[in-house]
């Protein structure tokens, strides 16, 4: 039997940020325990740091909006409408962007203070208009987001080609992200965990979690294959499989389930890019080693993380048609992550009403690697007993429930 007091079951990047940011703000015993299990995300993920991005519907969402509305259209024998931006509630641009705020200063914690570099870029995150609806959609972003009016830049098609040559000489322009950059996801979480070992804690990995043990309403610890460790507040950072941790400590259930997502990575090429691209097909990222990933469809299918011709050939043509100098390139691989989906893609975060020592820290859908770093930090606030420094009463898992009890 082990006891500590925090033990963090999953070892994604939200995972090891709770670890790194609980081991260097206290001075608790702390474990994580994680089986890396197929599909797991952040292994998966493209690595962008895309706050406003994100937040009003591109990189991964505005592919998968223009295909359910086309869906839509077609199952009811109607025209496509025009695509409309789909931004996330103020309290996720807040989440987002302090979470964003936070890389530069945690980039030079990392190489300094444990010698590991995640490859952090400063790229900004270009949509690129190909015709008059994008402009539009692109004018209905801006104006969502007024306050961030600083963050953003126009560019025409001239501009356009001296920052990235190798765009189309169809594209009639761009709206540029500013602060949305990239990291390096593996090597993220990887500094995370190094960064947590540094700091005393223990890793126990290639280990599942296979059952919570819990008193009444107390979440007293967990079991493992071969061993029991005891703990004061158990935190559920498995991703898309975390609400059957969730059903075992609380007795309940969430919202939270795996939303595939496929990408491909081409070999190594010369720089191509000068920054991240997303278009209304796919979006593109050179990464430091001049890979080049491409993203990414959004599929419910359970924990299917097969890839099919289809998505890889959508994919393909959509970042052909905006980098054609890309037909010359090979894939290297091709793969597929579940995301924690939730059905408002808002994570879930803190305690649950009526259940003691357990903290959720899950359902971070398409933004865990760029979220990871304020969750670890609110996580650690929470376990030290101050106010949040965000306010987390959007994220409760209970607002599920009180949106089923509006229902009936
Ligand atoms: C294709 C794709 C592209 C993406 N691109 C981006 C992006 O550009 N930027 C961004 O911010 N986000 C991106 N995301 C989303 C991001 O990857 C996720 O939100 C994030 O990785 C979630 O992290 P997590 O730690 O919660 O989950 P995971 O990374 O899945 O980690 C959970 C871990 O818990 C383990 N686990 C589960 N159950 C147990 C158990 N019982 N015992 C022990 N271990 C267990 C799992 O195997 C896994 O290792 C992308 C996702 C996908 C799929």
């Amino acid at each position: 039997m082990k006891k500590y007091d925090v033990v963090i079951a999953g070892g994604g990047a939200v995972g090891a940020a709770c670890a790194y940011f609980l081991s260097r703000d206290t001075d608790l015993k702390i474990a994580l325990i994680d089986l890396k299990k197929p599909g797991n995300a952040s292994r998966a993920s493209a690595g962008g740091l895309w706050a406003i991005g994100e937040s009003v519907g591109l990189g991964c969402g505005v592919i998968f909006f223009k295909t359910l509305s086309k869906l839509h259209s077609e199952a009811q024998g109607k025209e496509v409408p025009v695509m409309r931006p789909h931004q996330l509630p103020d309290c996720f641009f807040e989440f987002a962007l302090t979470s964003n705020n936070m890389y530069p200063a945690l980039h030079q914690e990392m190489l300094e203070k444990h010698g590991v570099d995640f490859k952090f870029e400063r790229t900004g995150l270009k949509f690129i208009m190909y015709n008059e609806e994008d402009r539009l959609y692109a004018e209905q972003i801006t104006q969502g987001i007024p306050h961030l009016a600083d963050q953003v830049r126009w560019l025409d098609a001239e501009q356009l080609k001296k920052e990235e040559p190798y765009v189309t000489d169809d594209a009639i322009g761009a709206i540029d992200f500013i602060c949305d950059h990239q990291v390096n996801p593996y090597r993220l979480v990887d500094a995370y965990l190094e960064g947590a070992r540094q700091n005393g804690v223990s890793l126990y990995l290639n280990t599942e979690v296979t059952s919570v043990i819990r008193n009444g309403n107390v979440v007293e610890g967990v079991k493992t294959s071969d061993e029991v460790f005891f703990c004061d507040t158990l935190i559920n950072a498995s991703g898309a499989w975390a609400n059957e941790l969730y059903q075992q400590a609380t007795g309940r259930t969430m919202p939270v389930y795996p939303v595939k997502g496929q990408i491909v990575l081409s070999e190594r090429m010369p720089k191509i890019m000068n920054g991240c691209i997303s278009t209304s097909d796919c979006y593109i990222a050179q990464k430091d080693n001049g890979e080049i990933l491409i993203g990414s469809s959004t599929e419910e299918k359970g924990f299917d993380t097969t890839n099919s011709l289809d998505k890889i050939q959508e994919l393909s043509q959509g970042a052909m048609k905006c980098l054609p100098i890309l037909k010359e390139s090979s894939i290297k691989r091709c793969w597929a992550g579940l995301r924690p989906g939730t059905p408002d893609e808002l994570p879930i975060l803190g305690p649950v009403e009526g259940v003691e020592g357990y903290l959720n820290a899950c359902g971070h859908f398409r933004t865990g690697i760029l979220t990871s770093a304020i969750t670890g930090q609110l996580m650690t606030e929470l376990i030290m007993g101050k106010t949040p420094s965000l306010d987390l009463t959007p994220f409760s898992v209970e607002r599920f429930e009180e949106a089923e009890q509006k229902a009936g």
